[in-house]
Formats: structure tokens, C-alpha cells, sequence
């Protein structure tokens, strides 16, 4: 397009999925800006850079960390030209063409927007979590179940619902036996998923049970303080780490009114990561509530800045 003052893209977000967004977009030569984030719905550089070890993303054998691979994603970006602003995106006007993106310091005009403003972790803010954050307590038992930390110790799965009993399940492959507490005296995830879960000899379901606080000796994980809701009963459960599953908060305050979300927030995509405005795509785990992998999040930036290629090709 030819208007000197309207972007051909801005992508909001710059964790995997945006950098990848902003490698495509700056090799198809479109010029992307990238506003990272500062400190609305993340930080710059996203998830990943408050993680240590990443072992699951291809073309790192030995692992890398977390803040070494984002570091990585961003000098790509830069080398292809994209222009990067340590700024949260503030408000966006979607209702007309050129789209406004507006932070505290700029307002742009652009053609199209890449939406990767991810999702953030529910965490139970616990007196002494932070001590034992990435250090015995995860968000993620995908990610982390296989650290050598919790190989062969007991572990504690606090959730209800799909995700929990998943990672409940997936844990007893590391862990010598796995503690889940459900707030309630039943659970919302599916029955067939139940059944694993009730079935299994190295899970113990502790209903109506509450986390109150964590404990630990110096630097190690110790165990989580619980309370039982019906009884007030307070007791210690000793454990080697442990993983939330209530949920994630998707970062969308910003599209609320002007693009479909679902009833969590989520971005509707179809197509992968079309959204129900044209010329705006949103990718990541913004619009992804099953997978939220760094890989899955880098494979939908990829299509979105080449479903914009396309899109300002088509309008020329
Ligand atoms: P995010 O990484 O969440 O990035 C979102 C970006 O949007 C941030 O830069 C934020 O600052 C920005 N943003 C938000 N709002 C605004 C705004 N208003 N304006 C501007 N910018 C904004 N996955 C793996 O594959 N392997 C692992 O080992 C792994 N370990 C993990 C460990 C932890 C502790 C956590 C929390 C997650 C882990 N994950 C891992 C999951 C992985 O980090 C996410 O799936 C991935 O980061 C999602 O990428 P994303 O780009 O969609 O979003």
C-alpha cells in the first residue's frame, strides 16, 4: 500500500508468537512494528522470560533458557527490520480502515494488526509463592513435569476441570505419586476424564480441599498448607513441587466490543488465526486455550503475518 504514514503491520505482543509474526513480516519486507509490551499483559519478551530451562523447543538440544531464546527471536526480528517499541498498546479503533493503535507515546495508522498479547496464569498469590515460583511451583506441567526436581517425588495438582486432570495424569509419568485438590466436593472436567483420574492408583483426589500456603526449607519445595473448606481442618502436605491448573487469563481487555471472543475472552480465530475483522489476525495463546506452547505460538505468528502478506497483496 502506498500511503507513507499508514503501517502495513503492527503486531501487539513479543513473546514467540510476535517475534515470529515480526521475522515473517520483516522477510516479506512489510516493514512490521512490534510494540512488546511493558507491563499490561506481560513483559517484553512474554511467558517465557520467566522460565529457566526450555527443553522442548526444536534446534536446542541441550535446552536453552528462557530468556536466551526470546533474546534470540528478537535480534531475528530486528535483523529483518522490524521497529520495536518498549510500549503497551493502550486502546486500538478497529471500527475503521486504516486501523489506530494507540500507547501512552504514539498513536499509529495501519493496514493490518497482528494480535499475539497472549494469556497470563492464574496463580493462587500465596504467602510464600514467589520464593518457590519456577522453583518447585509451575504453571505448566507440560513444560516442567519432566525437570529433574519432581522425577520421583510427590506432587500436587491444584484444579478441577480438563486441564487439571490432564496434568494430574501426565504427572504420575515423573512423579512417585500425584495430590490433586479440588476446591469442591466434584469436578467440572469431563467424565471420561474423571474416570482416569479416580481410577488411578498413583492419584489421590483430596475434595473440598484448599491450598493456603506453601512451605520449604531454604530454596526447596517443601509442600503446600491446605485446608479443608468444610471442615477448617489446616494440615501440611509434604510434596516435591507444585502445578497450577485453574486457569489462564487471556490478554484481550484491549478487543473487547470490537472483535469476537469467546465466553473466557479468548480471540475467535478461524482459518487458524483469521479473526471476525478482516486484516486482523491474532496468534498465539491469545486465541489458543488447549495448546499454549512456545512452538504452537511461534507456528500461528508465522501464519498470521503471511495471512497479511496476502491480505495487503490482495488489496495492493
Ligand atoms: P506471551 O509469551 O504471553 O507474550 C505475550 C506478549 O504480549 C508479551 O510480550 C506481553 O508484554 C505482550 N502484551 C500483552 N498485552 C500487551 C499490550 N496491551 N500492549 C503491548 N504488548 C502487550 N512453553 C513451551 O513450549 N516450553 C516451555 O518450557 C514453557 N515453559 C513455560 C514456563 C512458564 C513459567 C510459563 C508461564 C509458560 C511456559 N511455556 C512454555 C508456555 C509459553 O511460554 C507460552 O505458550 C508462550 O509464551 C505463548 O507465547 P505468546 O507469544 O502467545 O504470548
Amino acid at each position: 500500500m502506498s500511503n507513507p504514514t499508514v503501517e502495513n503491520l503492527v503486531i501487539i505482543g513479543s513473546g514467540p508468537a510476535g517475534f515470529t509474526a515480526a521475522i515473517y513480516a520483516g522477510r516479506a519486507n512489510l516493514k512490521p512494528v512490534v510494540f512488546e509490551g511493558y507491563q499490561m499483559g506481560g513483559i517484553p519478551g512474554g511467558q517465557l522470560m520467566t522460565t529457566t530451562e526450555v527443553e522442548n523447543f526444536p534446534g536446542f538440544p541441550d535446552g536453552i533458557t528462557g530468556p536466551q531464546l526470546m533474546d534470540k527471536m528478537k535480534a531475528q526480528a530486528v535483523r529483518w527490520g522490524a521497529e520495536l517499541y518498549t510500549e503497551d498498546v493502550v486502546s486500538v479503533d478497529l471500527s475503521e480502515r486504516p486501523f489506530t493503535v494507540k500507547s501512552e507515546e504514539r498513536e499509529l495508522k495501519t493496514h493490518t494488526i497482528v494480535i499475539a498479547t497472549g494469556a497470563t496464569a492464574k496463580r493462587l498469590n500465596l504467602p510464600h509463592e514467589q520464593e518457590f515460583w519456577s522453583n518447585g511451583i509451575s504453571a505448566c506441567a507440560i513444560c516442567d513435569g519432566a525437570t529433574p526436581i519432581f522425577k520421583g517425588v510427590e506432587l500436587v495438582v491444584i484444579g478441577g476441570g480438563d486441564t487439571a486432570a490432564e496434568e494430574a495424569v501426565y504427572l504420575t509419568k515423573y512423579g512417585s505419586h500425584v495430590h490433586l485438590l479440588v476446591r469442591r466436593g466434584e469436578m467440572r472436567a469431563s467424565k471420561a476424564m474423571q474416570d482416569r483420574v479416580l481410577a488411578h492408583p498413583k492419584i489421590t483426589v483430596h475434595w473440598h480441599t484448599e491450598a493456603v500456603d506453601v512451605y520449604g526449607e531454604g530454596a526447596k519445595f517443601g509442600g503446600v498448607k491446605v485446608k479443608n473448606n468444610q471442615t477448617g481442618e489446616e494440615k501440611d502436605l509434604p510434596a516435591g513441587g507444585l502445578f497450577y491448573a485453574i486457569g489462564h487469563t487471556p490478554n484481550t481487555q484491549l478487543f473487547q466490543g470490537q472483535l469476537a471472543l469467546d465466553d473466557v475472552g479468548y480471540v475467535v480465530t478461524q482459518h487458524g488465526v483469521q479473526t471476525s475483522v478482516e486484516g486482523v489476525y491474532a496468534v498465539g495463546d491469545v486465541q489458543d486455550h488447549e495448546f499454549r506452547q512456545a512452538v504452537t505460538a511461534a507456528g500461528t505468528g508465522c501464519m498470521g503475518a503471511m495471512l497479511a502478506e496476502r491480505w495487503l497483496s490482495a488489496k495492493g
